[in-house]
Order: structure tokens, then C-alpha cells, then sequence
């Protein structure tokens, strides 16, 4: 930014409740803080041009969180596949079947 102090530059005078002309009254690092508003003369922070609508980043991230958890599509599993706790249980049939169909030989007399 090549704002400096004093400088005009547009932003939202809560109290005009309108976008207007402010004079750059505080900087930090090159960030404008505070701004004068050129028409009420009023002082007050710097909202980037954003009037209006308040900063609400909780309420934002509530919203998406609970977007998120009503979407499970959209995001990827909380657990990671578990893999089978044992391994699948040895089919025993062919044995019975085998015992099944061992017939006691005739005896024949
Ligand atoms: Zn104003």
C-alpha cells in the first residue's frame, strides 16, 4: 500500500452509514488503522470498505461446520478405514463334508 497518513481513501463512516472519503489518521506497518471520515469528521477504525456486515468469523465457521457435518461427501472420513480385527474364520466345511461322505465300507459276510 502507498496509503500514508493523511491520504484520502474510501471507506464505510459508520456514522454516514455510506462509503465515503476518509483521511488516513493512524497506520501500522502500512496498514491503515484509522481513518477520518471527511464529511462528519468522525474517527473511527478502518473497515477496509466493508460496511455493513460485521466481522463474524465464529459465526461463519459454525455455519460451514455444520454445512460439513450434514455433508459427509464433502469431506473425507474422520477414521481411517479400519482393516478386518481378524482374519476371516477358516471355512471348516470341506472337512465335515468329507467326513460326510465317508460311508463305512459294507462288510460283507
Ligand atoms: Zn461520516
Amino acid at each position: 500500500m502507498a496509503d500514508r497518513l493523511g491520504d484520502l481513501i474510501d471507506d464505510y463512516c459508520p456514522r454516514c452509514k455510506l462509503l465515503l472519503n476518509h483521511a488516513i489518521a493512524s497506520m501500522i506497518d502500512d496498514q491503515v488503522v484509522k481513518v477520518i471520515c471527511k464529511t462528519c469528521y468522525t474517527e473511527h477504525a478502518y473497515r477496509r470498505g466493508e460496511g455493513g456486515k460485521k466481522k463474524t468469523p465464529a459465526g461463519v465457521t459454525l455455519f460451514q461446520q455444520v454445512l460439513a457435518n450434514s455433508a459427509p461427501a464433502d469431506s473425507p472420513p474422520a477414521e481411517p478405514a479400519k482393516e478386518p480385527e481378524a482374519p476371516a474364520k477358516k471355512k471348516r466345511s470341506a472337512e465335515p463334508a468329507r467326513y460326510i461322505t465317508r460311508h463305512p465300507a459294507p462288510r460283507k459276510k
